[in-house]
């Protein structure tokens, strides 16, 4: 099965699919899983709700994905799903959203940053106050550097610009999904996804919880200053046409600028006789017209790039292996492997 743009059917049992991403996280999954059991047996026996985990194997190159497929399914249904190479975080989530079957979704990472405990306090807002998106934030950024601090506060200025819906700012990608949200999701066709803005865009009952994330249990931050920038980027051009709206004005800008000084030179020559000193003030015009144009042009070049992407039509990821097993207890149904190719 692909990233199909198809609407993909809506799940058959009511429960909880607990999505979570992993590339290159061996050392912290086995800890994690037994945290989710835990907090599946919980759901179980409080909520009587019906849990599963589907872990997306994002082509990692350690032992991740071994690890992965032995894990116990004690209290929740354990899916696997592998992808045929790296794909990114983003494809991750579709790929697990596409197989969770259990109505509500909730999405987390993998690296132990969000804190299992904290599904329960989701689910708690899902059925008691009727909440169909709760999306979890940082409480607060203090450790962060000012820097990139700004950069963020830059980017979702830019991104929330004129907008009619505004993605929350300091959200992040651990949040559930009621199952009419997790199917308003799966409706969306665009290939090139930028999750929290989609989650958001989607609208219905949303809801903010604060939380403190964890350190990483182990492993490290696959982000650095230039994916981050790319995913900015990204996210910019897929969510908002704010870069192309700049350009605009910076051009009405600069015309009206460029048309002042022209006045200006006009008076002076006609009222006192001066003629303007030409050379300095000509070059930095052009640099300055020249410099701005390219920029646009460059703005102009990542929509295309998008568009190209979007028609090419490709899948967002290829799934290599998936397996299901079912819990021991609430099924007496064997292992299940299920070629992808069948599905
Ligand atoms: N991840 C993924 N594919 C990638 C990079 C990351 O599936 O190409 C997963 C990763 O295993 C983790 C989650 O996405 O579960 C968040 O990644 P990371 O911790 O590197 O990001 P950060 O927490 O620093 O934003
Ligand atoms: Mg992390």
């Amino acid at each position: 099965m692909s990233g199909a743009i198809q609407p993909r059917p809506a799940p058959a049992r009511a429960g909880l699919s607990i999505v979570v991403p992993i590339y290159n996280e061996a050392a912290g999954l086995a800890r994690l899983h037994a945290d989710l059991a835990e907090v599946a047996r919980n759901l179980g026996s409080r909520r009587a709700l019906n849990c599963e985990v589907v872990y997306v194997d994002d082509g990692s190159e350690d032992e991740t994905l071994a690890v992965a497929r032995a894990l116990p399914p004690a209290g929740l249904d354990v899916q696997v799903v592998s992808l045929s190479r790296n794909f990114g975080k983003e494809a991750a989530l579709l790929a697990g959203l596409d197989h969770a079957r259990l109505g509500a979704v909730v999405f987390m990472d993998g690296d132990g940053q969000h804190p299992p405990a904290l599904i329960e306090t989701l689910v708690a807002h899902w059925l008691d106050d009727d909440c169909d998106v709760v999306y979890t934030a940082k409480a607060h950024r203090a450790n962060e550097s000012v820097t990139r601090r700004i950069a963020i506060k830059a980017f979702y200025l830019l991104l929330n610009w004129g907008a009619r819906s505004k993605i929350p700012e300091d959200a992040g990608d651990f949040r559930l999904l009621s199952p009419r949200a997790a199917s308003a999701l799966r409706q969306l066709p665009e290939r090139n996804r930028f999750f929290k803005g989609l989650a958001s865009w989607i609208g219905f009952r949303q809801k903010r919880i604060d939380y403190e994330p964890a350190p990483r249990s182990g492993g490290r931050s696959t982000w650095n200053f230039r994916s981050l920038m790319g995913l900015s980027l990204n996210g910019l051009t897929a969510f908002s046409v704010a870069p192309l709206r700049v350009a605009t004005m910076l051009g009405l800008l600069l015309a009206a600028l460029a048309l002042l000084y022209g006045v200006e030179i006009v008076y002076e020559t006609v009222v006192y006789g001066e003629s303007v000193p030409g050379y300095p003030s000509v070059f930095v015009g052009v640099m300055v017209l020249g410099g701005v144009q390219l920029i646009m042009l460059g703005v102009l070049g990542e929509y295309i790039g998008k568009i190209l992407f979007e028609i090419k039509g490709r899948p967002v990821y290829f799934v290599a292996e998936h397996e299901l097993k079912h819990d021991v207890k609430s099924d007496t149904k064997s292992d299940v492997t299920m070629p992808d190719a069948a599905e």
